[in-house]
């Protein structure tokens, strides 16, 4: 057995993985003719070469797309379902998935309903495949702490399966540390901490995800190579590193897999 076919063997849990960011090329064809508004691609073709993005602002005008074009809550079941039927072929048996709940409900979508759909296509996928799936609600730093605390009203409200909390969006310009209370309350629901933090800005992100908001995972965290006393405090305090090499070549946050710091 060769190392792929090993990887591919192994029984897996997917830590990172967006629902909106894995929307397939041809369901974002379904949602814009859904959406009976002007779509700016026509075929699947078109749509296939918009995907293959080569940079961060690339990547995110594919996900604000994918965004813009979600209509109904209901469409999340599709969405969500396909998702976990490509992480049951590549045997995932587990899946914490985030959902950028601040994204949708800003565009007027309803949370409770958007869970509900959710978990129809999660149930579905455990009756189809026998894969298993949670949810990390992503507060998307850029609306602010104030609006993370409304998160976790919601949360409050209507728990379900939401696991855990997380900041992902901007991370130039939305540090961490302002999200020391709403972290503080999110610990307090007995809900997993984790953050965003030195994909787009250095280790001091890290720092202050770590350190203020006492976060027991952090996404991409590419930067910490940069900072030895940091690598040796996740190293010595058991905090895990998500680590997404083939996201982060695709968008140019490392170059290349073999220049990967992981
Ligand atoms: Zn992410």
């Amino acid at each position: 057995m060769d190392t792929l076919e090993l990887i591919r063997a192994l029984p897996k849990a997917e830590q990172h993985i967006h629902i909106v960011g894995a929307t397939r090329p041809e369901t974002l064809l379904w949602l814009m003719e859904e959406s009976g508004r002007d779509a700016p691609f026509e075929n699947l073709e078109e749509v296939e070469r918009f995907f293959q993005y080569s940079d961060f602002d690339h990547f995110i005008s594919v996900y604000s797309m994918v965004s813009k074009f979600i209509v109904d809550e209901g469409q999340f079941e599709r969405v969500t379902y396909e998702m976990l039927e490509d992480d049951a072929r590549c045997n995932v048996r587990y899946v914490e998935a985030s959902f950028s709940a601040p994204d949708h409900v800003r565009q007027g979508l309803d949370y409770g309903l958007m869970v509900d759909a959710i978990n129809r296509g999660v149930r579905r996928a455990r009756e189809d495949f026998g894969i298993e799936c949670d949810l990390r609600i992503d507060l998307v730093r850029n609306y602010g702490p104030d609006y993370g605390m409304e998160v976790l009203n919601w949360i409050e409200e209507k728990g379900d399966n939401v696991v855990a909390v997380d900041i992902g969006g901007s991370e130039r310009g939305f540090p961490p540390e302002p999200y020391e209370p709403v972290y503080n309350r999110a610990r307090e629901m007995g809900l997993h901490l984790v953050a965003h933090a030195g994909e787009a800005a250095g280790p001091e992100s890290i720092w202050g995800a770590v350190e203020k908001l006492g976060v027991e995972r952090i996404g991409h965290g590419t930067s910490a190579v940069k900072d030895p006393d940091l690598m040796a405090y996740l190293r010595d305090n058991g905090v895990t590193v998500e680590t997404c090499p083939m996201s982060n070549v695709r968008t140019n946050a490392v170059p290349s897999v073999r220049e990967h710091p992981v």
